[in-house]
């Protein structure tokens, strides 16, 4: 029998009557004789909320107890959706995370998946069911309910998918498909059919929400087919496969952002040998994720190191190095915050050394200013004021000829 895993988002089982129409997505698959999983996420913004509310009582709340209350909100969809399974006249059993057998690591709140137990899940295939599991939790080696980072419901059913050796892993959303720029943002974005791992791990790693990066990661790795399509209509949807046909010739094939960056910057830093590694040694083991990093020799003793954060970071970065100033030997501490990146991706770009040129050219022409950069073989990315953010992305989509079509490479 066929494995199909269906992933449906919060917009798509926000409601009652939203829940009804994810029924009868699910009914279609299984009447075709397949096993289906179906995994949600927290209906509508739950997540949010219950992120609002913890913060009304507590100014840091403990991340063990902010797992506990964040994993409750996908409870409440697979029991209301069971139910309506049910009522539709088909077979069907709820699991939580743990239930469904996924362990991950001991780490709150952005935990990784370290192992899927697939039996509880086979055996109710065997009586005929349909299961429905929470999205975005988990179960680590101390018995701890952690959640995966927000979006993570994406990264279970990519998971599932690839522990089950599904046919397919499907991602209901509230878009239509993978697009080359936001299409709530980007005026004249457009629908991708295909788009390759890489390209997809890119956008997604840098701040297109449509995939959590670590589901896109776990379909690489396991070659799980995936495809983003919407949960409101029958429209084709994008496919992430390994190889892409049609449009494999354009240079840039997708354009991201995010915004709340902070660049650091470490004024007066001895030039010694082993400055920078203590300095990112010390992030690192408190947890600190650095993005970006620009170093500059003032004179021959001292240098001046800048790197960007997560906003929401600031603080324990910030903590952390005042923590070891004496040891990590440096003068004092600078910050500019309300920053954001974007990021032109595409495969491509390996080839075309004009294209970064092009890019700072555009900004450039905008008024926009640069005030940190970064290059890997398929993308660049600008960091900017947050204001320009949005207005960078629509130069930039323009400006790469994304809003057209492209036609198929001719053969002869
Ligand atoms: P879900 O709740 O279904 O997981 P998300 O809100 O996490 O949905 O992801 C879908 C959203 O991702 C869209 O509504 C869209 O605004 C946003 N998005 C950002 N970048 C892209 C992109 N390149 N293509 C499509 N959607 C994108
Ligand atoms: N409910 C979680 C969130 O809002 C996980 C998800 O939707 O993927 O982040
Ligand atoms: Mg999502």
């Amino acid at each position: 029998v066929t494995i199909i895993v269906q992933k449906f988002g919060g917009t798509s089982v926000g409601t009652v009557e939203r829940i009804r129409n994810v029924v009868k997505r699910v009914i279609e698959e299984k009447i075709q004789g397949n096993d289906v999983v179906v995994v949600v996420s927290a209906m509508g913004k739950t997540t949010d909320d219950l992120v609002t509310k913890a913060k009304q009582l507590s100014d840091n709340p403990s991340k063990r107890e902010m797992d506990m209350l964040l994993s409750t909100g996908e409870q409440v969809t697979i029991s209301l959706l069971t139910m309506a399974l049910q009522q539709s006249g088909y077979e069907a059993i709820s699991f939580t995370g743990w239930q469904a057998g996924i362990y991950t690591e001991e780490i709150p709140g952005n935990a990784r998946i370290t192992k899927v137990k697939k039996e509880s899940i086979k055996a109710a295939f065997e009586s005929g069911k349909i299961v429905v599991v929470a999205g975005f939790q988990g179960i680590s080696p101390s018995g701890t309910i952690t959640t995966l980072g927000r979006g993570g419901s994406d990264t279970t059913a990519v998971a599932l998918a690839a522990s089950l050796e599904a046919e397919r892993c499907d991602i209901y959303t509230d878009v239509t498909g993978v697009y080359t720029s936001d299409p709530r943002v980007v005026d004249g974005a457009r629908k991708l059919s295909s788009i390759s791992y890489d390209e997809m791990l890119e956008l997604a790693n840098l701040g297109a929400g449509v995939l959590h990066p670590r589901a896109v990661e776990f379909a690489k790795n396991y070659q799980v087919p995936l495809i983003v399509r919407s949960s409101m209509s029958t429209e084709e949807g994008t496919r992430i496969e390994e190889v892409i046909t049609v449009e494999q010739n354009l240079i840039v094939r997708g354009i991201a952002f995010e915004g709340e960056i902070t660049r650091m910057t470490v004024v007066g830093l001895e030039s010694q040998l082993t400055s920078l590694s203590s300095i990112f040694t010390t992030l690192a083991d408190n947890q600190v994720n650095v993005d970006i990093i620009i170093q500059s020799q003032t004179d021959e003793n001292k240098t001046n190191l800048s790197f960007s954060v997560k906003t929401e970071d600031l603080n324990s970065t910030v903590r952390v190095l005042v923590a070891n100033q004496s040891y990590l030997g440096f003068e004092r501490l600078e910050y500019e915050s309300k920053l954001a990146k974007v990021s032109i991706v595409g495969s491509g770009m390996i080839s075309n050394p004009g294209v970064a040129a092009n890019m700072f050219r555009v900004l450039a022409e905008d008024e926009i200013q640069v005030k940190m950069v970064s290059t890997s073989e398929i993308k660049v990315s600008a960091v900017i004021d947050q204001e320009k953010m949005e207005q960078a992305a629509n130069v930039l989509h323009k400006a790469f000829r994304l809003n057209l079509e492209v036609l198929p490479v001719s053969q002869s």
